[in-house]
């Protein structure tokens, strides 16, 4: 509560203090236009009044310099048009007192439907940070939604009008039509992920309240003649609307695109989506429970269309969660500097082979590996460069083991620290520390390393098989390092393949990169 005060309070304290005077002092008058005596005078006095605004909303767009200057100029062009046609109506009713219909106010309030449409458009377009599938089939699922609602309650009783013309009927229709795209196009504005500026939220309630007295209009003329005074102190408030967001400095920036869109999906737009796909069954509902013509097919056939746009935003958030759990499950199999499968992976590789060598009666061979003196070498240049080892020798490593083993399913994986192990199916201890010695010359930057290998007994368990390559390995330490050595069944060590190599090991020769 006191957190949503101070966020009022710092939104009032942006609106710079002549837009505030003119926002209370044009909102009052706006107000106050149903208390003006119907007729001419209540009339010329809100035609003023919309004529200033749309003034003001141009000298906002001229002195503000919006970085894209033809949103904000099809939006005035829209709201002008507007004005334009109430006033010509005006001119029709109470100088020339005539009632036509369809008359050129009608051309200029239907072109302000495509203006303002287009406005939004050019806003959307700007505002949205790439690609955004997500927000485009929600902006579709409201429009289906409105659109029945529009369609039963707007359009069709004003088609069905046995006494006007069919030109009147269709220009009628034409008006719930135009709110529809101008919903569509407001909703979809909404819906991307640019800044909630204080322009941006006075342009979202002009629009809104433009569009609320518009509808409200459109079914008090299906009984009445006049939506009276209200609507036209609605309709007034919106083009001031309008002309403070212009206004507004924070509307230069109202163009810049957000973040591309995540896929954050918040509380407050499931409940949006939810009451729009629920409008297609609450339709029929209402129909029944008034005892209404029943809109079957509109019902029907906005059902179907919802029932595919959820389907289809559902099946983007399904791909989306697999593709999300394929990269963890990755992640979680690899480790993070070298990229070499890590323990875990390893261990549940190790599994998988013992289990076929058990099956196939082939052998398998596990090696324990261990850089030499790395202690000394992160001393000596640096933990980074002790990193970049790392990094290069499970690089060098891995080719060399691909090489030695001529393809064969081999495993490289990163038991933790500067410890290696190696999984060799269909290696005997033999061919496994053969293949390993092939590996010391690929060590970069002179480094060297110690091994112990095991071949599994087939009877063992993999605690045991590692505990006896982890022996070989300290067994290979004790002896002086930078050797293989094979484990013994009983346990004793045995020197396996690979001569030592030139240098004096445990001295770090260089860095590495
Ligand atoms: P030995 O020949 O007996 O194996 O000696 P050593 O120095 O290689 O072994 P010791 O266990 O004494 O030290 C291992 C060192 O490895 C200590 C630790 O700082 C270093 N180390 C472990 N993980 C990393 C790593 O991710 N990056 C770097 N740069 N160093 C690491
Ligand atoms: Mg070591
Ligand atoms: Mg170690």
């Amino acid at each position: 509560m006191a957190a949503r005060r101070a966020d009022a309070g710092r939104m009032r304290s942006r609106l710079p203090a002549p837009l505030r005077i003119l926002l209370g002092l044009g909102g009052v008058l706006a107000l106050l236009v149903p208390v003006v005596p119907a007729g001419a005078g209540r009339d010329a006095y809100a035609a003023s009044l919309s004529v200033a605004f749309v003034v003001a909303m141009a000298v906002g767009v001229v002195r503000n310099r919006p970085r894209r200057p033809l949103a904000w100029w099809l939006l005035t062009a829209g709201v002008a048009s507007w004005v334009a046609g109430d006033v010509l109506w005006d001119l029709y009713v109470w100088v020339w007192d005539v009632d036509p219909f369809p008359s050129p106010a009608d051309a200029l309030y239907l072109s302000a439907y495509v203006l303002l449409a287009a406005g939004c458009w050019q806003f959307v377009r700007a505002r949205q940070g790439g690609r955004d599938r997500e927000g485009l089939i929600d902006s579709a699922i409201f429009t289906v939604g409105f659109c029945l609602l529009s369609w039963t309650f707007l359009m069709r009783p004003t088609l069905a009008a046995v006494d006007d013309s069919v030109l009147a009927r269709v220009l009628g229709a034409a008006y719930p039509l135009g709110d529809v795209l101008l919903l569509a196009f407001l909703v979809r504005l909404l819906t991307t992920t640019g800044g909630r500026s204080t322009a941006f939220r006075l342009l979202v309630a002009a629009a809104g309240t433009m569009l609320v007295a518009d509808s409200a209009y459109q079914l008090v003329s299906l009984t009445a003649d006049d939506g009276g005074g209200i609507l036209t102190s609605l309709w007034t408030l919106s083009y001031l609307l309008f002309a403070a967001a212009a206004l507004h400095p924070s509307m230069r920036g109202l163009t810049d695109h957000g973040p591309p869109a995540g896929w954050a999906f918040t509380r407050g737009r499931l409940a949006a989506l939810t009451a729009a796909s629920l409008l297609s069954p609450g339709t029929l509902v209402l129909q029944l429970a008034l005892h209404l013509d029943l809109e079957a097919w509109a019902v029907a056939l906005s059902s179907v269309v919802l029932f595919l746009l959820v389907v289809l935003r559902m099946s983007g958030l399904v791909h989306h969660l697999q593709e999300q759990a394929g990269q963890l499950a990755a992640l979680a199999r690899s480790d993070a500097l070298t990229g070499l499968p890590n323990r875990r992976s390893s261990d549940a590789e190790l599994e998988r082979l013992r289990a076929r060598a058990q099956r196939d009666g082939t052998p398998l061979s596990l090696v324990m590996l261990d850089l030499d003196r790395f202690k000394a070498f992160n001393d000596t240049f640096g933990h980074q460069a002790g990193d970049r080892l790392l990094v290069e020798a499970s690089g060098a490593w891995q080719s060399a083991l691909t090489v030695a083993t001529a393809g064969a399913d081999a495993v490289l994986a990163r038991w933790g620290g500067e410890e290696f192990v190696v999984l060799l199916p269909g290696l005997d201890a033999a061919a496994a520390a053969a293949a390993v010695a092939a590996l010391r010359p690929a060590t970069p930057a002179g480094q060297t390393f110690s091994a112990g290998v095991a071949q599994w007994d087939h009877h063992e368990d993999t605690a045991s098989l590692v505990r006896r390559a982890d022996a070989a390995l300290y067994r290979a330490k004790a002896d002086g390092r930078d050797r293989v050595l094979l484990a013994g069944a009983d346990g004793a060590d045995e020197q396996g393949a690979g001569a030592e190599r030139a240098g004096t090991p445990g001295v770090p020769a260089q860095p590495v990169g």
